[in-house]
């Protein structure tokens, strides 16, 4: 690797080839504590430098990883020794913001966040977001296809993005940045990139679709009484708000519970004793007309017994309470660890009788353990948290077969919005088919046949898969 790296460092400069401790200074994702082991951490400025890059390391037949924001949550940014990572922590250009045509094209390292802030000033918004905004990256988002806590009103990332730019595995780089909503000729290449987390292109711009900024945000916390009154609540505000509903995450009570009154962390805005709470939000462009229209609402439900009880922020500061304790993953993970976290997705019709399985299960096998269950319910996705006391390998497999078998007979996905990654590839075969999984392979060869890019990653290895 060492010749191959001085070539790398006249693209990039010495400065952006890091290696030994400065990369083992590096945490290899968010969730872990373990250090960075890839064999180097390169840093392109941009996609020329990034093609650059990728020509050599095809021509040396060496296979990389590409890093964003390091906050996905399936190992999808693990480098071995024998891998490069390829950084775009220096692409955070904000290129051009087209205010009429509501469009901003952005390199791919740019912070969510920033994309988020820089619509703001011009009265428009961006609307996906995530509790990871500050640190996560565009080219992370849509290599990702990430959700989020907005899907319910406006879509996954793939439906923020018009075009994007990509490097693939031989250096060659496809230009793909149309700022129409319209656009039919021929294939929509751009998806073949958003979701692939990386395995068949190295995303370097994109343009982005911006909406008008919804400056009302109406936000209430409920409690439910029952499961059936939880989905009935959910078709009321989708009539009663219409395209208002902007958020509709649920915390079942064990959720609720652990982050407020067990674990300290958060005061408790409603009582504790209902199965379900539900963080709902309405956005508007009146102020009064929205927050008339979200308490007759919450009234209704009220009076038909829809929720138990309920509790409206008053102020932003109370908003902002209010969806601490939704946000609160790392209060999740040191109050409950060690835990195994999964992100699936199923008809949310078939999610009470799947939880109470799923708790049987657990509970015969680790009479002791814990189930945690959150989710952006209106998305039919849920986040479930399991801790039995031990996350060897044995154990994992043992408790990843209990949450993922089910799914497969409920037509439900082993990742609703995470991805595969390293995590997940083993049991792909629960949510596709051998069709769709031979199709994902005829791509992968076809546009990275030396599997050159986060090789192994969603796609378990085939004995043909050697760079
Ligand atoms: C607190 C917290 C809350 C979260 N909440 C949500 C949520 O609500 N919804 C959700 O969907 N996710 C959520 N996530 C997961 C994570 O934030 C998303 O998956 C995010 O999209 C990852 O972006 P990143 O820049 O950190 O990507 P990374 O973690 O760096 O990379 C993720 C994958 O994408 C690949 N990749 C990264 N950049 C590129 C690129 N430019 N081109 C090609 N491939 C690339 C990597 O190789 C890797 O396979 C959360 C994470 C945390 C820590």
């Amino acid at each position: 690797m060492d010749a191959l790296l001085t070539d790398i460092a006249t693209v990039v400069g010495p400065g952006n080839v890091l290696t030994g401790s400065d990369v083992s200074a590096r945490r290899v994702d968010w969730m872990s504590g373990e250090p960075c082991r890839a064999g180097a951490i390169v840093r392109p400025a941009d996609t020329d430098e990034v093609a650059a890059v990728m020509r050599l390391c095809h021509a040396a037949r060496q296979p990389v990883v590409t890093h964003g924001g390091l906050t996905g949550l399936v190992h999808g940014g693990e480098a071995s020794p024998e891998e490069l990572a390829i950084s775009l922590e220096r692409m955070t250009a904000i290129e051009a913001l087209d205010p009429i045509g509501g469009t901003l094209t952005v390199q791919a390292g740019v912070p969510l966040q920033s994309v988020q802030e820089t619509a703001a000033t011009e009265e428009l918004q961006f609307p996906l977001d995530l509790g990871a905004r500050g640190s996560c990256t565009i080219g992370g988002n849509i290599a990702t296809n990430a959700g989020g806590v907005r899907v319910i009103r406006y879509g996954m990332m793939r439906q923020q993005v018009l075009g994007l730019e990509a490097v693939l595995a031989d250096g060659t780089v496809v230009s793909s940045l149309s700022r129409m909503l319209k656009n039919n000729a021929g294939y929509d290449l751009k998806q073949l990139f958003i979701g692939s987390e990386g395995t068949l292109g190295i995303v370097t711009r994109a343009v982005l679709k911006l909406q008008p900024r919804l400056p009302s945000e109406r936000t209430a916390l409920v409690a439910c009484p029952d499961f059936d009154a939880l989905t009935a609540l959910l078709r009321h505000l989708g009539h009663r708000l219409g395209g208002a509903l902007g958020t509709f995450e649920v915390m079942w009570d064990n959720h609720y519970r652990l982050l407020t009154e067990e674990s300290g962390r958060h005061a408790p805005p409603l009582p504790l004793g209902a199965p379900f709470y539900v963080l709902v939000e309405s956005l508007g462009l009146d102020p009064e007309r929205n927050a008339a229209q979200f308490s007759d609402a919450l009234e209704a439900a009220l009076n038909d017994g829809l929720i138990g009880d309920a509790v409206l922020a008053q102020s932003t500061t109370q908003r902002d309470a209010l969806w601490a304790i939704r946000e609160d993953i790392e209060g999740l993970l040191q109050t409950l660890a060690p835990l195994f976290t999964f992100d699936i997705s199923l008809p949310i019709a078939e999610m009470a009788t799947y939880v109470e399985g799923l708790e049987t299960a657990l509970a015969h096998e680790w009479p002791k353990g814990r189930l945690v269950v959150f989710g952006h319910l209106g998305d039919g996705n849920l986040h479930v948290s399991v801790s039995v006391g031990s996350v060897s390998h044995e154990v994992r497999c043992a408790v990843e077969r209990l949450v993922y078998a089910p799914l497969a007979q409920l037509g439900g996905s082993i990742s609703a919005e995470h991805g595969i990654g390293l995590e997940k590839r083993d049991y792909l075969s629960l949510s596709r088919s051998p069709e769709e999984i031979a199709l994902m392979r005829t791509l992968k060869r076809a546009l990275d046949p030396h599997h050159l890019l986060n090789r192994h990653k969603i796609l378990p290895p085939a004995p043909e898969d050697t760079p």
